[in-house]
């Protein structure tokens, strides 16, 4: 990649402008590497040292990181997986290459079943790397010790890395693969990093070449010359002052709510958000707490943690969703075994239909820990699907004395019957993510199906509207907690199309909140009209853009 611009997908807003820094290659075995006397045992230590030095870094890490981080050291300890190592020696291979051989049958098997196991191939090589790296006595690869502040470029980051990054000196993230979706994305937006992902040949950049990173545009400019770097700070800086200017409450010029709310993944995300100028939670995701338990948590630990993620907002909604197993998220706890395709099977409200022992249990805890906080709790469920299911769920969560009941619109038969849903429940919350995955029957796990997964696609409008439609027909909220939210422009065209609440990373909630100040409801309506009568994604942003107060494109 030479002096130019490359485009990929922005991640996490924002600007960065610094050296490149490459997250170092993985040591291959040697060759030749000839067998060891102890090798059985050598391939037993790399595995273990693995595992204890990720479970180490998940100790000081944030919650989602933290789980992630004890998601791939399990890994590490799967008896499947030294098993297959310890076959490797014992037919002739090197430790080394036993290892690698291990781990690539894993991989081939992971990546044949797709979905959520494919993307974990990224932590079995990652687990697969560093146990290599131990047994040949050589560092660990990935992120080097960092001595000045600089853009990090990788072939994608494991979780391992991405979750312990120094944010003091890491300015900005760029990756060749992953999605919108990815974990890199979803960290890097939680640690406020400018990131872009999925830029071709990033690999290629030399270490120290300087480059200028816009997580807002995809942009990623090599060797940019003074100018632009000085647009882009003084764009950096117009930003900051335009949102220190508003605060509060989101809201309309004209005043119309639309209440900015956090997506969290534990208790010390609900702390961190608890401390920031929003409304409350509108996406507690339950099953992160419980990524890497290998036992269903009891009522009693389930209700200690929601206790402490609902004492921060006092006063304040907290939407909790119920275990959303499956799928993209398996629980060891709630498996109901392998399936051809995992998105379209048991997942979400479809596994507690199945275990229902495992929602009672959550729904006696949440009501506990809600009669002893002074939050606003409400609970709704992933992947409603039809009527039926709503009207189940509804009455089980208020059977557990918990008033609020809601249900996520992230399948496009709900978002189509969403009046007759809505009839059930008290509120609906737009999963855009995976309404997105099922709208344009695109995996949201694949980077190369970015366009498709496009929340600018305008079938998923149409889609969106439609469900904001069967909500206002029952008079009940309808709001959206998936990564669309928290595209300032986008949130504007969801606002006119009739969605009150917007959840996101907290990190995003000031750029929304002042892109609301700035326009009217009228104004909200007609930027979603454009959207809907684009042809195209690109058609349906550009014409929004070019609509939008001034006072907005000069801070995006
Ligand atoms: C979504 O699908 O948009 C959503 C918010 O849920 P998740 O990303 O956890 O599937
Ligand atoms: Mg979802």
């Amino acid at each position: 990649m030479s002096v130019g611009v490359v485009q990929g997908i922005g991640v996490s807003a924002g600007s960065a402008f610094g050296p490149v820094v490459k997250v170092g290659a993985a040591v291959r075995p040697p060759a030749d590497e000839p067998p060891a006397d102890n090798g059985a045992e050598k391939v037993a230590d790399a595995l273990e040292a693995v595992a204890t030095e990720l479970e180490r870094r998940a100790l000081t890490a944030l919650d989602t990181a933290a789980s992630i981080l004890q998601a791939t050291a399990m890994l590490a300890r799967d008896p499947g997986l030294l098993a297959a190592a310890t076959t490797e020696v014992e037919g002739g291979a090197g430790p080394a290459t036993a290892l690698d051989r291990a781990v690539q049958s894993y991989i081939d098997q992971f990546t044949a079943l797709g979905g959520y196991f494919a993307e974990r191939a990224t932590d079995l090589r990652d687990v697969g790397d560093r146990a290599i790296a131990h047994v040949l006595g050589v560092p660990a690869p990935g992120v080097p010790t960092l001595t000045e502040e600089c853009v990090l470029v990788a072939v994608d980051l494991a979780p391992a890395e991405t979750a312990t990054l120094d944010r003091a000196k890491v300015l900005g993230i760029v990756t060749q693969e992953g999605g919108r979706t990815s974990h890199t994305a979803i960290l890097a937006a939680q640690m406020a990093i400018p990131a872009v992902v999925k830029v071709a040949g990033a690999t290629d950049l030399e270490d120290g070449v300087h480059v200028l990173v816009d997580g807002d545009t995809g942009e990623v400019h090599v060797e940019p010359t003074p100018e632009l770097v000085r647009e882009l700070r003084q764009r950096s800086e117009r930003r900051a002052a335009a949102l220190e200017s508003t605060t509060g409450p989101g809201r309309t010029s004209d005043g119309r709510g639309v209440q900015l709310l956090a997506n969290i993944g534990g208790v010390e995300d609900a702390e961190a958000a608890g401390r920031e100028d929003l409304e409350g939670v509108g996406l507690f995701r339950t099953e992160f707490v419980f990524l890497s338990a290998s036992t269903a948590p009891t009522v009693e630990e389930q209700t200690d943690i929601y206790r402490k993620v609902f004492a921060p907002f006092e006063g304040r909604k907290v939407v909790v969703r119920t275990l959303d197993a499956g799928a993209d998220k398996p629980l060891a706890f709630a498996d109901l075994g392998a399936e051809e395709n995992p998105a379209l099977g048991r997942r979400g409200l479809r596994l507690s239909a199945e275990r229902p022992d495992l929602l009672d249990a959550q729904l006696e805890a949440l009501s506990i820990a809600a009669s002893e906080t002074g939050a606003d709790v409400q609970v709704m469920a992933p992947m409603v699907a039809i009527v039926e299911e709503a009207a189940w769920f509804a009455r089980r969560v208020r059977e557990n004395g918990l008033p609020k009941v809601g249900v996520m619109i992230e399948v496009p038969g709900a978002a189509m019957r969403s009046a007759h849903l809505m009839e059930e429940v008290d509120f609906g919350s737009l999963g855009t993510n995976d309404l997105a995955q099922y709208t344009l029957a695109a995996d949201r796990m694949q980077g190369e199906l970015a366009d498709l997964l496009d929340p600018w696609q305008p079938a998923l409008l149409d889609v969106i509207a439609t469900a904001c439609h069967g909500a206002a027909i029952n008079g009940k909220p309808m709001g959206v907690c998936g990564e669309s939210g928290g595209d300032p422009l986008l949130a504007l065209v969801l606002v006119g199309l009739g969605v009150s609440s917007l959840s996101m990373a907290p990190s995003k909630v000031p750029m929304v909140r002042f892109a609301l100040a700035q326009h009217t409801f009228a104004q909200c309506q007609r930027l979603a009209h454009l959207a809907r009568s684009a042809r195209t994604a690109y058609d349906a942003r550009e014409a929004v853009l070019a609509e939008a107060s001034p006072a907005l494109r000069e801070v995006i």
